[in-house]
């Protein structure tokens, strides 16, 4: 069990509410899609370092 579980999305800070239709941990659908922009961006950047194709 955790103490508090808190929204992923490292600038946010607000407590992540267990609802349905949350993969994640996220106070709100918004932060949710933000941290998966980021997520993709970093993939983006790691395949373009990787791979030099585009
Ligand atoms: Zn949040």
């Amino acid at each position: 069990m955790t103490d508090r579980d808190e929204c992923r999305m490292p600038t946010c800070s607000e407590p992540a509410r267990d609802r349905t239709g949350y993969s994640g941990r996220f106070c709100s659908d918004s932060c949710e899609v933000r941290y998966e922009h980021l997520q993709a961006d970093a993939r983006d950047a790691a395949v373009d370092e990787a791979e030099d194709r585009y």
